[in-house]
């Protein structure tokens, strides 16, 4: 794909701005807008980015866009909006990196492919870490040659690009993941409690269970923030909590029930935490 092609990009959060200075990095041109906060924005012009009065005029002037929001409901309310679907034209690419559910996915890619855009379905993992480093994974779903031509602009973010299956793959994988990811992430939790209680230091559980067969990645990066109570953002626990949901919505009632559990416990500490780390599940067992 071209590097002068034009890239508009809609999410400047805590993993869409280290990405986009990625693409910028990698010689793309920029396009962006302001939803509620500038401070992004203001930060991606100094590198080269060009603002853009209103995301419709973003899509207008971009032959990719690419959307890292919140949840399935700001998918919805942007990306089938009227502003957005009014610019878009055959030529036009949409990758959409959210983790929101493989139904809506489906839903704007019915809507778009009504309107012969293409669109791949490419949400990440790695955190913000990978993020600023441009080592996320990056779980492809849609045409494989649709992914083929997107790879240089991915790979400027990422270290890992999977191909998993058509559209809605990509949010399955990823829900997949998060499922044990926040179970992993309780356990984690759980494991340290019992640590301190036994006066283990965090060094010697951390170098022998990561060697065992407990080890997991939030044990190995997740341990010392949880001994430092430090639950700076990072990933918000208000957005584990909906990814969380997803895998319990997409199996249907009861099918999971550790996850069912642990969703309930994700929902009582994101009534004080939710805009905290999601490692702040961990005040629900740490003393
Ligand atoms: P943040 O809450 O940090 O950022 C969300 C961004 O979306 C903000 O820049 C916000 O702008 C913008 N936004 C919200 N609503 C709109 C809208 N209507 N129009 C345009 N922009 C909008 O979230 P993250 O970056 O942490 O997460 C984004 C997605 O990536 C989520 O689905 C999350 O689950 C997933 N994810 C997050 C990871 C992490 O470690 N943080 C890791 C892997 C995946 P404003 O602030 O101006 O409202």
């Amino acid at each position: 794909m071209n590097r002068r092609q034009r890239i508009g990009f809609i999410g400047l959060g805590a993993m869409g701005l280290p990405m986009a200075k990625n693409l910028i990095k990698n010689g793309y041109i920029l396009n962006v807008s302001t939803h509620r906060n500038r401070t992004p924005v203001d930060e991606l012009k100094e590198l080269g980015a060009v603002e853009q009065n209103s995301v419709s005029e973003l899509v207008s002037e971009s032959d990719i866009v690419i959307s890292i929001l919140p949840t399935d409901r700001e998918m919805e309310s942007v990306l089938l909006s009227g502003e957005v679907l009014d610019q878009l034209t055959s030529e036009k690419i949409l990758i959409e990196m959210t983790s929101g559910s493989p139904a809506m996915m489906k839903k704007v890619h019915e809507i778009y492919r009504g309107m012969e855009v293409r669109v791949l379905d490419a949400p990440v993992s790695g955190g913000t870490a990978g993020a600023e480093k441009g080592t996320l994974t990056v779980m492809a779903g849609g045409d494989a040659k649709l992914v083929d031509e997107c790879k240089p602009i991915m790979e400027a973010m990422a270290e890992n690009i999977y191909v998993v299956g058509q559209i809605g793959a990509g949010k399955a994988i990823k829900a997949i993941n998060q499922l044990l990811a926040s179970i992993h992430m309780v356990a984690s939790a759980e494991a340290l409690a019992l640590a301190e209680k036994l006066e283990i230091e965090t060094d010697m559980l951390k170098k022998v269970v990561g060697n065992s067969s407990g080890a997991s990645w939030m044990l190995e990066n997740k341990i010392d923030s949880l001994v430092e109570r430090n639950f700076n953002p990072g990933f918000k626990l208000n957005l584990m909590k909906k990814d969380v949901q997803i895998a319990v919505d997409e199996a249907g009632n009861d099918k999971l029930p550790l996850a069912s559990y642990v969703l309930d416990l994700y929902k009582e500490v994101a009534n004080q935490d939710g805009e905290r780390d999601f490692s702040a599940i961990g005040k629900k067992v740490l003393v």
